[in-house]
């Protein structure tokens, strides 16, 4: 029965709906008029939106976050329309490279997420090494093009998809780091669209307090990033996998035997704790080696061969030719599978391998899912760059993984990480910008210092906060 009520409300409803189309026409027509951005902004309650929404965060655990608009560029024309569009109208700037912030920080309410997937530009000048690539270029494919036409590398993430943007912009661990240095100090440049909306470049030479801060503020940054000037490096001969996937009684014994060798800076080592096919937890000693010489090469195998535990493990691996990253290798070795729910935390210390592995023995008993796993490795930065945003550093990285497929799981799974992440702060020297956890890990991101210099920086070239920066 259609009662005066219901007329009404359907009344009031529709008249709210016709606000809401003109109010988007309107402004669809405003931001294309001046700026070309037709085709490329969706807004609340289009049908494309919410689509976009989701798929602009990796995690299969989405932000409850819902911006104002979000935008796909085609170019830095684009870029500059949209932040003078979010200005005009008083909106924040959030941007997403490679979507994969495990909090999905490039989510925000009232917000313009500029989103860069469709910026896709690339160019390699290998006498100068150096390549001039757009932030939205994922690390695996990036890498590929620079191995397979022109013999080089340059230290991206672990894991094949991850966005160069993000990457770079947080530090950034990357293959052969501890050789080549983080992510953030192989940037030589940037172009960068400030708050203004106006397009500068930055180098150690000009605008260099932007530079300063692109290498290590994250979602601190205050700009949109375009296009990154990479150092680029010549391509180790001889790359290879070694791995010793360890019974979890052995886990004390397989710490101690990585505290106490001494790797080249050329192997990569990593201990890991994942549960197995069967459901039981090991810990693997996983080590990639970027030997440029067969000397190099050599030695890696005999340090290898020479660990004393090697006849307690399980499956053995030496010396297996690698390509890094590799699609399926990057996620059977750090078991991050697509499509899972994570919730993702870390913290750098000074104590020894055996010292935290003893702080989380209670945890490895008990993850709340099969598919939770925890990583240490040695990532101490070589200093390549001596003065940067990036500032908070350790010995080791821990960084551990609380995953699920049911959203049911996703409270225990955090209270896991937060167990660890308690236990290991007495010894923490701070957390991870690329692992941040910001609404939870109350770890230094930076130091005081740069923190401080941050937000001054911010104060004189984003006066009005017109970038999200951090998500806390
Ligand atoms: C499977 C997996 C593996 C990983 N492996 C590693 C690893 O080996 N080493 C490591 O250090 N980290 C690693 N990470 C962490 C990863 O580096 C960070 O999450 C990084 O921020 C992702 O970059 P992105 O561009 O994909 O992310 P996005 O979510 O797109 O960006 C993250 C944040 O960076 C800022 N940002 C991104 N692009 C720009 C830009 N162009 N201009 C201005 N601001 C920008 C925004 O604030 C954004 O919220 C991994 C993450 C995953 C999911």
């Amino acid at each position: 029965m259609v009662t005066r009520r219901s007329l009404l409300s359907f009344a009031l409803v529709s008249a709210a709906q016709l606000r809401t189309a003109a109010a988007q026409s309107s402004l669809k027509s405003s931001a294309s008029d001046s700026s070309e951005l037709t085709g490329k902004i969706f807004l609340r309650g289009d049908t494309e939106y919410e689509p976009l929404r989701q798929a602009a965060t990796w995690n299969a655990r989405k932000p409850n976050r819902f911006p104002t608009a979000i935008v796909l560029p085609e170019n830095e024309r684009d870029v500059i329309a949209a932040v003078k569009m979010a200005k005009s109208r008083g909106w924040q700037v959030t941007t997403r490279s490679g979507g994969h912030s495990f909090t999905g920080s490039h989510t925000r309410d009232n917000a313009v997420q500029i989103n860069l997937a469709r910026m896709k530009e690339l160019s390699v000048d290998a006498e100068a090494r150096v390549a001039s690539v757009s932030p939205g270029w994922k690390c695996g494919p990036f890498n590929n093009v620079l191995r397979e036409k022109h013999g080089l590398m340059f230290p991206v993430a672990h894991g094949f998809d991850v966005g160069l943007g993000g990457f770079v912009l947080c530090g950034g661990h990357g293959w052969n780091s501890a050789v080549l240095g983080l992510g953030c100090e192989n940037l030589r440049g940037l172009d960068v669209v400030t708050a203004d909306g106006e397009l500068i470049h930055a180098d150690e030479k000009q605008n260099s307090e932007f530079l300063w801060a692109a290498r290590g503020a994250g979602p601190g940054f205050f700009g949109v990033a375009v296009r990154y000037y990479l150092d680029i490096h010549p391509q180790p001969t001889y790359v290879r996998l070694n791995q010793y996937v360890f019974p979890l009684d052995v886990a004390d014994d397989a710490a101690a035997w990585v505290d106490s060798t001494r790797f080249p800076a050329f192997m990569e080592p990593v201990v890991a704790y994942v549960i197995g096919k069967d459901g039981k937890p090991v810990f693997a000693v996983i080590v990639v080696s970027f030997a440029s010489s067969q000397d190099e090469a050599n030695a890696a195998s005999a340090i290898m061969s020479a660990c004393p535990i090697a006849n307690k493990a399980m499956v053995k691996t030496v010396d297996a030719p690698a390509i890094i990253p590799a699609k399926s290798e990057a996620e059977d070795a750090f078991i991050v599978p697509t499509g899972g729910r994570f919730t993702v935390d870390g913290a750098y210390s000074n104590a020894s391998l055996a010292k935290m592995v003893s702080l989380l023995r209670e945890e490895m008993a008990s993850p709340p899912t099969p598919y939770c796993n925890f990583a240490i490795g040695r990532w101490k930065p070589i200093g390549k760059v001596k003065d940067m945003a990036y500032s908070i550093s350790g010995q080791h990285y821990f960084s551990a993984m609380g995953v699920s497929y049911d959203p049911a799981d996703d409270e225990r799974c955090a209270a896991w990480l937060e167990r660890m992440i308690k236990k290991m702060t007495p010894i923490a020297t701070g957390a991870q910008m690329n692992d941040e956890n910001m609404p939870v890990n109350k770890l230094p991101y930076l130091s005081q210092e740069v923190s401080a210099r941050l937000e001054a920086l911010r104060a004189k070239y984003d006066p009005d906060r017109r970038f999200a920066s951090f998500l806390k």
